[in-house]
């Protein structure tokens, strides 16, 4: 027998099912109502709290697949149900991944936990990099931190734009600048506890999509953390910094390590987005007759959904692919991280544009979901490095030119 096997274990799908039942019972029925609502959906964050999904442990758990499947598969179910309720759910796993990616054992044990609270006591986190003048040019980040030896204390100041969770978080993880002349390599992580004062919510954004996500402005005005809320601590800062001065290569930009490792499962997100729109078109072209035969028989909406199911398996392979790469170490030579994301995005976009086409009227309109998983869809090809940004990662990678 080959030893090659794409087939997930028993563990595996035990869990995805268990997520995917979730999903359908509770955040599939409930998409249309937070979307319109606009708001961070508490109740089903508070329910997925109570049977243990919105949990550090589960995602722990997660993390702890040896073939690094479990994670995506389980953002693509949550998403598959609706992606601005999943985002709501597992928007605190990109701060928790901001303290993964950048901290110290201890810091990890410290605040991850955090990032979720209890049943009891839900908590979430955000990670903010984005800045009005520095999205995609993260070198740009004008948030500054300044450390004071004598009471090791740092002190930071900025405006962060576009933040999930932003301003409602319990803990904000910032990205800042240390040494602006070195740009992204003379920054830094650092938790922001909850109740630190000086951090505040700007303006709240009214979006097109994942509306039940909330997005916003924080505002850092001479916010005061102690020297142990830098992540990965003062040494490890000093000396990444001297090896930036030097010129030689800087192993581990703060905001990089943290997107790099994200972005088969935001992948697998947008594939959650376009699987739900294929399902729900095919099922509707089987129903709906037009000329006196269902419109799966003329041949120009079968193709459509071969295409769609096509794609949608290809972008699966490719999130699957990165995701075993990261977990096994393997260097993405050719930004195959990178490709997931974009292949993924474009795919959502593209497949719940068919979906609408395939039901018409009912498409266009907001008692049917597929309109809504188009506007959902949209944002995967601009966060977590837009369409763009994947392509100059990829064509830098392949072909060693620094290609701007
Ligand atoms: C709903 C939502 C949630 C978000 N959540 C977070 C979050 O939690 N934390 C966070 O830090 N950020 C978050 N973001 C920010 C997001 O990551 C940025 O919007 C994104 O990186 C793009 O930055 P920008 O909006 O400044 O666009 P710009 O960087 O101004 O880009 C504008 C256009 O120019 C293109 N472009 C830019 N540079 C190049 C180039 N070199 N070559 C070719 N094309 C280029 C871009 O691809 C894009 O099409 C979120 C954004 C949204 C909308």
């Amino acid at each position: 027998m080959s030893e090659f096997s794409l087939e997930l274990n028993e563990d595996q799908l035990q869990v995805i099912k268990w997520v995917h039942d979730f999903a359908e019972n509770v955040v599939r029925p409930a998409g249309h109502e937070w979307d319109e609502r606009e708001e961070t959906p508490w109740p089903i964050i508070k329910e997925a709290a109570e049977i243990g999904l919105y949990s550090f442990d589960f995602i722990a758990n997660c993390f702890g697949d040896t073939t690094g499947q479990l994670l995506p598969a389980v953002n693509e179910e949550l998403s598959w149900g609706d992606a601005g309720i999943a985002l709501s759910i597992f928007g605190s796993t990109l701060g928790l991944a901001g303290i993964v990616a950048n901290g110290t054992p201890e810091q990890v044990s410290e605040w991850a936990p955090q990032c979720f609270g209890t049943p009891d006591d839900v908590k979430l986190a955000a990670f903010c990099v984005s800045e009005p003048d520095a999205g995609s040019d993260v070198s740009q980040l004008k948030t500054h931190a300044v450390y004071d030896e004598a009471t090791d204390t740092w002190t930071l100041n900025g405006t962060k734009t576009w933040i999930t969770n932003g301003g409602i978080a319990d803990l904000h993880v910032v990205v800042a600048s240390v040494e602006p002349e070195l740009g992204s390599r003379g920054q830094a992580s650092f938790v922001v506890p909850s109740g630190t004062p000086g951090i505040s919510q700007g303006q709240k954004f009214k979006k097109m999509g994942i509306r039940a996500s909330h997005t916003a402005e924080v505002v850092l005005q001479d916010v005061k953390v102690p020297g142990a809320c830098l992540l990965g601590g003062k040494e490890r800062l000093d000396q990444r910094i001297a090896r930036a001065r030097e010129g030689k290569s800087a192993k581990g930009q703060a905001a990089m390590a943290t997107f790099e490792a994200s972005r088969p499962t935001v992948a697998a997100q947008a594939v959650g987005i376009a699987r739900a729109a294929y399902e729900y078109s095919l099922e509707y072209a089987k129903e709906r007759k037009t000329f006196g035969k269902a419109i799966i028989e003329h041949q120009s909406i079968a193709f459509k959904l071969a295409d769609m199911k096509t794609r949608i398996d290809a972008a699966r392979l490719l999130y699957q692919r990165a995701a075993w790469m990261g977990m096994s170490g393997k260097p993405f030579v050719a930004g195959e991280g990178s490709m997931s994301k974009l292949f993924a995005g474009e795919t959502a976009v593209w497949v719940t544009e068919q979906a609408i086409q395939i039901l018409g009227g009912y498409g266009y309109v907001r008692e049917y979901p597929v309109e809504r998983w188009h506007r959902d869809s949209k944002i995967y090809t601009i966060f977590e490095g837009t369409s763009e940004i994947q392509r100059l990662i990829i064509s830098r990678a392949i072909s060693g030119v620094h290609i701007r």
